[in-house]
């Protein structure tokens, strides 16, 4: 179990008790929803993208500790990436929870590291990405939703 508190380290509960960017975007140009059934997490991401370049990104939904700071902590990272760098991160994030990044290399992903514990746990792992099929979607101008299963 000491590996499982790990996976709840203080900076995902800080984001799953403080969500940042936790409201609806007005003026948001994508949207895409994500549901993930094993959980019962739901997502709503709204992003501002102009010029290729995302302005805004928010987020509303319920969901477990790990959904909701992923989340979070994706909307904060997004502001001010071009349409590219998003893609590029979703890339990295999907390969750091299914175990392809090597430790060594999780430092680059900053505070995103303290999600590479999800890797032994795969329902986990399903709640972690949620948010980033979400933008996934949102970038390839899909408005749907998308679901883990
Ligand atoms: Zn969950």
């Amino acid at each position: 179990m000491s590996d499982l508190r790990e996976l709840y380290q203080e900076v995902i509960l800080d984001h799953h008790k403080k969500p940042r960017n936790f409201r609806k975007l007005e003026d948001a140009n994508r949207h895409a929803e994500g549901y993930n059934p094993l959980c019962g997490d739901r997502i709503n991401l709204f992003l501002k993208i102009e010029e290729g370049i995302v302005r805004e990104a928010s987020f509303q939904g319920s969901g477990c500790a790990i959904s909701t700071a992923s989340a979070s902590m994706m909307t904060e990272l997004l502001k001010g990436k071009t349409e590219a760098e998003a893609n590029a991160l979703f890339e990295r994030f999907h390969d750091l929870v299914t175990g392809k990044i090597p430790r060594e290399k999780q430092a680059d992903l900053g505070k995103l590291a303290v999600f590479a514990g999800v890797r032994e746990y795969p329902v986990r792992i399903k709640c972690a990405i949620l948010c980033w099929h979400a933008l996934k979607a949102a970038l390839e101008r899909h408005s749907e939703t998308v679901a883990t299963e």
